[in-house]
């Protein structure tokens, strides 16, 4: 499981988190009654500068599972938890969140307040359409619970899309799906996005592409004449293949695109095949214009960097909850910021 701290794996219970959240009413008490305020998160995935001074508000306490039913598949879970611990959560009762986005340090609070969207979309619609309830902090200092119906349900259906402006999430209560051990992929190559566009319309209206059902879909266009969708199928076993792919190393998720026709992930490694090219991100963070090596090189130095650390692990971790020794490594060079001061958010 990586990075995950083994206390993240274990539920943190009611009573804690009424704790966790009455000292958070404290802290907002003590302030001003006009001073701005925003989150003090440990991540963000925000590449903004900010503009104006504001107060952190301390809520590094308020990212864990807060309870799990694998009865009736739902979570109870605090809005800082990162979808990277939400998931080393839900995955050993073979559960996962209805929509899990690509980046491990995402927050559930963030995606839903900021409408997330990943390859089971298609399907299960983005992260705030699977929450049954929501525990918010609002900008007067009270904690509210938002349902779908009932007193805060103007709150409830307008706080996705709302970027923190409504109130702050404090738990979520959401929705959990039922996985399988693997993921098979295809990719499918397209020459021009009308094709593209009929093929997703055929795919959203049949669940089915040339006879085989799709459970996830996601497309990546490298030029305006190659185009792939990545179709996956959820399977038991792993049919095809004699070993799921790692791509935690040193091979590149996003070339296998061009590279192979069929693929099959572990549900683990598939949901986090994003996050290991998390380099991708280096332009946007401005960090070529800052006179960083070309991408092919910085590709390869951090693909170097993570097998060196993967190796260096100790093996306790490395087969931390009987996984692979390979899934150990997922968790290093993780692309959003983790920053112990607290993040803007
Ligand atoms: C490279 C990249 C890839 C991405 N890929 C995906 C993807 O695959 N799928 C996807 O769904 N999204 C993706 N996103 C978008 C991401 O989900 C949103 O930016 C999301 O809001 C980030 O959440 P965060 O937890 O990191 O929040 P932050 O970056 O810390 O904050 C984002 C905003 O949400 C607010 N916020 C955060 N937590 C809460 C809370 N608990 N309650 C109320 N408001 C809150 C903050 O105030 C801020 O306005 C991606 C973003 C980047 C930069």
């Amino acid at each position: 499981m990586g990075d995950v701290a083994l206390d993240v794996l274990r539920p943190v219970g009611d009573e804690q988190h009424r704790a966790a959240t009455a000292r958070l009413l404290d802290d907002m008490a003590a302030l001003p009654p006009e001073a701005p305020v925003r989150l003090g998160k440990r991540t963000s995935n925000l590449f903004r500068q900010r503009t104006t001074d504001s107060t952190r508000l301390d809520v590094s306490d308020l990212n864990h599972v807060i309870d799990l039913d694998p009865v009736a598949r739902t979570a109870r879970v605090q809005g800082m938890t990162t979808y990277e611990d939400l998931v080393a959560n839900t995955l050993p009762h073979a559960l996962m969140p209805l929509v899990v986005p690509q980046l491990r340090t995402i927050t559930l609070g963030g995606a839903v307040t900021g409408l997330g969207i990943e390859s089971s979309s298609f399907r299960s619609g983005l992260p705030h359409e699977s929450v049954l309830e929501a525990e918010i902090l609002t900008g007067d200092g009270e904690i509210v619970v938002a349902r779908p119906d009932g007193e805060h349900a103007d709150l409830f259906r307008t706080f996705p899309n709302s970027y923190g402006s409504l109130g702050y999430a404090l738990s979520l209560t959401i929705e959990l799906e039922p996985v399988h051990p693997y993921v098979a992929l295809q990719h499918v190559r397209f020459c021009s996005l009308a094709d593209v566009q009929d093929a997703i319309g055929q795919i959203m209206r049949t669940r089915a592409w040339s006879g085989e059902e799709v459970d996830f879909l996601d497309g990546v266009v490298f030029a305006r004449e190659e185009i792939y969708l990545t179709l996956g199928r959820w399977a038991d076993s792993a049919t095809g293949q004699a070993d799921p792919s790692d791509y935690t190393g040193q091979r590149i998720f996003y070339r296998s695109l061009q590279q192979r026709e069929r693929d099959l992930l572990t549900v683990h490694d598939y949901l986090w095949r994003w996050d290991t090219d998390w380099w991708v991100l280096a332009r946007v963070r401005g960090a070529a214009a800052a006179g960083a090596p070309p991408m092919a090189e910085a590709e390869a130095a951090q693909r170097r960097l993570l097998e060196d650390r993967r190796l260096r692990e100790p093996a306790s971790r490395r087969g931390l909850g009987g996984r692979p020794a390979r899934e150990a490594a997922a968790g290093a060079g993780r692309p959003g910021r983790r920053d112990p001061a607290g993040a803007d958010g």
